[in-house]
């Protein structure tokens, strides 16, 4: 049977916007020691804004175009910020043929003849096209039409309001290690790990990466009682959400998906219900015990 004073834990994190999908969850909140994130809709906004269009043979306009385009049905928020910088509707006829590859980017064909490609480093390597080295702190997306490198478009994320308080709110609830896990390049990970104040990060991880390395932190609790969180938004967390401990999702931006693997859902996205959900778990234990 379960004690009455979970019933009251749960309330309680619910009126906080913190859904935690059954008692047990709470026994294991208590005991996160180790907490890896998702950076993008985790630690940051997710509203990426377009800091500029850089083009070679391709005029930065039609750049954009094409990307926004190619991209109109992803539900990467990469895709909305795309949508948001073009600023028309995009006519979705014009679009066919569209193959969305995880932690890559999109490839699609406009107008029935214009193929187009856009993503990242790996996305250009992967269809045969050179990118060109691009020293920007962001996230960079490049862009090809009909196999040549067209130019890229560079793209500048926000931390969370409460992110950095996040992190330390997490090492006074008992916290001893935080690792921020990206699928984004090391330039643009390596900053916003500095502004959140985290010194362990990993970039350039495809969504089965992060299940691995999920897989390591596991390993280095193995025996200890003490447990791993993983805490995300995206289309691609479902894997990892659910290989943790516990998985804790944004709920707001997330993915249904991502939701619904999740244990613990945090209903409007705020970081700092994290280390408020530990809090209220320690708290109805002690009241147990
Ligand atoms: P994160 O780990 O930050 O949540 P993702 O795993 O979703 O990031 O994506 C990793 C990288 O893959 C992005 O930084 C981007 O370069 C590329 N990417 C993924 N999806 C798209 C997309 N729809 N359009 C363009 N690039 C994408
Ligand atoms: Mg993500």
């Amino acid at each position: 049977s379960i004690p009455l004073s979970f019933f009251a834990g749960l309330g309680g994190a619910g009126s906080q916007g913190i859904l935690i999908k059954g008692s047990n969850y709470l026994e294991v909140l208590a005991q996160v020691k180790t907490i890896a994130f998702d950076k993008t809709g985790t630690i940051t906004k997710g509203n990426f804004a377009v800091a500029g269009v850089h083009h070679s043979p391709v005029e930065a306009d039609r750049i954009l175009e094409y990307a926004a385009l190619a991209e109109c049905h992803s539900s990467h928020p990469i895709s909305a910020s795309l949508q948001k910088a073009y600023g028309k509707a995009v006519d979705q006829t014009r679009v066919t043929d569209v193959q969305e590859i995880s932690g890559h980017g999109v490839e699609a064909v406009i107008d029935g003849r214009v193929h187009v490609a856009v993503g990242n480093d790996r996305l250009m390597r992967k269809i045969g096209v050179e990118p060109i080295a691009c020293h920007h702190i962001g996230t960079v997306i490049h862009v090809a039409v009909d196999g040549r490198y067209a130019g890229h478009i560079l793209i500048i994320d926000e931390l969370k309001e409460h992110a950095r308080e996040a992190m330390s709110e997490l090492k006074k609830a008992g916290v001893e290690k935080e690792v921020m896990l990206t699928g984004d390049i090391e330039k643009a990970a390596a900053s916003v790990a500095q502004e959140v104040g985290l010194t362990d990060y990993r970039a350039g991880l495809l969504p089965a990466d992060k299940v691995t390395v999920v897989e390591e932190l596991l390993k280095e609790r193995e025996g200890t009682g003490k447990k791993v969180a993983f805490v995300g938004d995206g289309i691609n967390d479902a894997p990892v959400l659910a290989r943790a401990d516990i998985g804790i999702a944004m709920g707001a931006l997330g993915s249904d998906a991502a939701i619904e693997a999740a244990d613990v859902v945090l209903m409007n996205d705020d970081p700092l219900k994290i280390s408020k959900a530990i809090r209220i778990s320690k708290k109805c234990l002690r009241i147990v015990r």
